[in-house]
């Protein structure tokens, strides 16, 4: 059966809440999947990468089967390799756990133990940590494992590649044999399947893979755009030829971005009656005139987010826009399907930020391509980026080196003290390197042609 909305799982309202707070609309595939046999008790093996959804995917089920706080020792243990990933783990239990009394408490190394310890102590249902930093409070004897029943062990193939196998082995040893078992992992590498052997027991395999067919069929485009304003002088750009650009959809990543898009455009550039905002904030009925005016081809711009895309089906679609790159990686991947179905016209554009080069790096890996990049058109406005907007870029930059390298300290901090670094490495992008003073960057600006930034 196709799942199509939350509430076809059966989850508590407490969750239900909470993932309708979080703007989802959609199960994604992996949750689709892994859902049913998770709430089932079922071991699980599910390869997924980061970006399907796969966290919330095994959380949901497992906060159903924890459900409100109760005795002092923990009852689930997650294992991820990176103190960065614990904590974003435990950030999302928190979220999908906020109208539960559910308790997570989240450990890593780097830092003294006795905190960590005393929050042990007060009691914990969840506990989200680092192999390396369990086996050692494990050792200390600060964390009781007679009630652990459920054991999560994410991103397994990294944890594989830092040599975390033989500690994943010791804690095996010593914590209660009858438990359910869930293993995420990117990809499926012998040492993986080693250990889901060790590991599972008749587990469930759920994957998602990638579809690259859909990619290769549909022109794709990629700006290099150094900030939200330039974007906006960009799109502006594009969707002033009404010929050319006749039914376009306009991804965002928050509903704000969404609606100050809407108002500009709105304004300025498309007739009001010819554009539409679609977002979690709009009631349901709102949400389905736009569809289907946009459908009908009443609306000629329907601007949305993420979220709300998720369940748009609209064939023939002129231009899909990513205003932002997609977080949900796969989600590109069908945004750019909804686009030149009928007469293989369709096109699908990008606009990338230095920030948002990871992310596209990412999807570039999922749809084995490079998305050939364009210079900005002659003409366009490149303004210059707001400090506030740099440093939070600069910001998003450091924490993806973090996500790759646990022992990165990050460059934002020392850069408070620094000359602007040269070079690649430090700021992941081009714009970066630039000093704030100077004339801003332009990175479309053709220097080799499409193909350049190769990083296959
Ligand atoms: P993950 O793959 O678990 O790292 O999730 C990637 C991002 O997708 C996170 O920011 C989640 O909050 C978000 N997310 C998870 N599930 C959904 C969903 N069903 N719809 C929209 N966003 C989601």
């Amino acid at each position: 059966m196709e799942i199509n909305s939350f509430e076809d799982f059966n989850l508590n309202r407490q969750l239900l809440n909470a993932v309708a707070d979080l703007g989802y609309g959609q199960p994604t595939p992996i949750q689709q999947q892994a859902i049913p046999p998770v709430l089932a008790g079922q071991d699980v093996l599910g390869i997924a990468q980061t970006g399907t959804g796969k966290t919330a995917a095994y959380l949901l089920p497992l906060l159903m089967k924890i459900k409100y706080a109760q005795g002092v020792l923990p009852r689930a243990i997650i294992l991820a390799p990176t103190r960065e990933l614990v904590m974003q783990i435990d950030a999302a239990i928190a979220e999908l756990g906020k109208y539960t009394d559910v308790r997570h408490l989240a450990i890593y190394g780097g830092i003294g133990p006795k905190t960590q310890i005393e929050a042990l102590q007060k009691g914990v249902d969840i506990l989200v940590s680092t192999p390396g930093r369990f086996t050692d409070l494990y050792l200390k004897g600060v964390i009781g494992v007679k009630q652990l029943n459920t054991m999560v062990l994410d991103e397994a193939d990294k944890m594989m590649d830092m040599g975390f196998m033989p500690q994943i082995r010791k804690i095996l040893e010593v914590i209660p044999v009858k438990r359910q078992n869930l293993l995420f992992s990117a990809t499926f590498p012998p040492k993986v399947e080693e250990l889901s052997y060790e590991f599972l027991e008749f587990p469930t395999r759920v994957e998602v893979t990638p579809q690259a067919s859909t990619a290769e069929m549909v022109s794709q485009k990629l700006y290099e755009v150094p900030n939200f304003r330039t974007k906006i002088n960009l799109l502006a750009h594009l969707l002033a030829d009404e010929n050319a650009t006749n039914r376009v959809i306009v991804f965002t990543r928050s509903k704000e971005s969404a609606d100050n898009i809407y108002k500009f455009l709105a304004r300025k550039v498309v007739a009001d009656d010819r554009i539409r905002v679609l977002h979690a904030n709009k009631g349901q009925n709102t949400r389905i005139n736009s569809m289907e005016a946009f459908k009908e081809g009443n609306i000629r711009v329907l601007v949305t987010t993420d979220v709300t895309a998720r369940g748009i089906d609209v064939n023939e679609v002129s231009h899909v826009i990513n205003f932002d790159v997609p977080l949900i990686y796969e989600d590109y991947v069908h945004r750019i399907g909804r686009t030149g179905r009928a007469n293989r016209t369709g096109e699908a554009v990008t606009f990338m930020t230095m920030a948002e080069e990871y992310h596209v790096a990412k999807i570039e890996k999922i749809i084995r391509m490079e998305i050939p990049r364009e210079p900005i058109p002659e003409g366009i406005e490149i303004t210059e980026t707001p400090f506030d907007e740099r440093q939070d870029m600069l910001r998003e930059i450091d924490n993806q080196r973090r996500k790759e390298d646990p022992t990165f300290k990050g460059a934002f901090h020392e850069k408070k003290h620094q000359p602007a670094p040269r070079g690649k490495a430090t700021a992941g992008g081009k714009s970066a390197r630039r000093p704030k003073s100077s004339t801003p960057a332009r990175p479309g600006k053709p220097k080799a042609g499409p193909a350049r930034n190769r990083r296959k």
